[in-house]
């Protein structure tokens, strides 16, 4: 456009030229609910109200604005151009930088801005939060895999309004304002006009919906069956997925978390996929070698030799008697860790039937068994 045929910046949004910042953006948001495309479908609109984008530019910016009440509409032509932006952003873009940083709630203030109600079932589709539930199972449950019910309560719409948080059916114009959105306060000489108290400026007014008290969302109690492998470790998570809460307005839902707790084992520590079970062994069993019956995971038994002069703390393994491998398949092992069991020697008659017995011949015992080296050499 020539700048001859060039309206004023000024008379477009009309504020005088020494008008402040203030002024101007209180203008231009007046002018946004006016003639913005979104709200405004009169085809004459579009071209008036790029003309107050472009107004609104170079007037709130306050190099533009110097620049343009030097020299007018040149300021901007020629190489200059591109300093002003001529697409019409949406709305809700226009809206958003003028409550940027000010919590708000976007919905009616497009409500307001526009008059129109928003479908809330279209509002932002958000994806369901996660539920997380711990659950705690033996080891034998962690070997043989297991199947938990898991109760949890889980957020989905409300039935009754359809996630909308109110009925439909008790939706009618606000009686405060008449649907204006807004009323006028004050006396003949001094006049307010406010956002209407009743309706919020929504125009309308309904009851929240019954069921759900207006949240859109109602709780149900559910119990999923989860499946749980063999071989699961402590602190393993499981996922079902979708089994979270539901999503907002289309949204996905969020999943289901199973935290798994393995309570410890009365004899059984577990290392990864294998198994540790501590024994006690007489000093004669431990010198002169034996078999022992040592109980497995499974709730069997299993023979496990000793050789002759095995020491305390020895470990001693038994291949694939430990846990299943989540991945691939086949067993861990077992390791049958060794203890002596040591009498105290003033406690012999009391613990042993033949302590005298036992005394005498420990003492034989002694003068006959080969002497160590009391030093042990690295
Ligand atoms: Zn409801
Ligand atoms: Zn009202």
């Amino acid at each position: 456009m020539a700048s001859s045929t060039k309206r004023d910046y000024y008379e477009i949004l009309g504020v005088s030229r020494n008008a402040s910042q203030e002024e101007i953006k209180k203008a231009y948001r007046r002018l946004v609910r006016k003639y913005h495309p979104d709200i405004c479908k009169k085809p004459e609109c579009e071209e008036k109200f790029k003309e107050i984008n472009e107004a609104y530019q170079v007037l709130s910016d306050p190099e533009k604005r110097k620049l343009y009440d030097m020299y007018g509409h040149a300021a901007f032509e020629g190489a200059h151009q591109q300093n002003v932006e001529t697409n019409i952003p949406p709305i809700e873009e226009i809206l958003r930088e003028f409550f940027e940083g000010v919590p708000f709630d976007f919905e009616s203030i497009f409500e307001r801005a526009t008059g129109r109600r928003r479908g809330r079932r279209r509002g932002r589709a958000t994806r369901g939060e996660d539920i997380v539930v711990p659950v705690e199972i033996s080891l034998e449950e962690a070997f043989s895999g297991t199947t938990v019910p898991i109760n949890v309560e889980r957020q989905v719409a409300c039935e009754a309004c359809g996630g909308s948080g109110y009925s439909s059916s008790s939706v009618r114009t606000c009686p405060t304002c008449g649907g204006r959105g807004e009323v006028v306060q004050g006396n003949w000489f001094f006049q307010v006009r406010q956002t209407c108290p009743t309706c919020g400026g929504e125009g309308s007014v309904y009851e929240p919906c019954p069921e759900c008290g207006g949240s859109g969302t109602t709780t149900r109690s559910e119990t999923i069956k989860v499946k749980i492998p063999p071989g699961v470790r402590h602190g393993s998570k499981l996922v079902v997925e979708g089994k979270g809460h539901e999503g907002r307005f289309g949204g996905p839902p969020g999943n289901l978390y199973i935290l798994v707790n393995l309570k410890p084992h009365r004899i059984f520590e577990r290392k990864g996929d294998d198994l540790y079970v501590d024994v006690n062994l007489t000093f004669p069993e431990a010198v002169l070698g034996t078999e022992i019956d040592v109980p497995t995971i499974e709730g069997k038994e299993v023979k496990v030799k000793i050789p002759s002069g095995t020491r305390e703390g020895s470990l001693i393994k038994v291949p694939k008697k430990g846990m299943p491998r989540l991945k691939g398949g086949g067993r861990g092992d077992m390791f049958v860790r060794v203890h002596i069991d040591v009498p105290k020697y003033s406690a012999f008659s009391k613990l042993i039937g033949n302590g005298k017995k036992a005394e005498e011949l420990l003492k034989e015992l002694q003068e006959v068994l080969p002497k160590p080296k009391r030093v042990v050499e690295r």
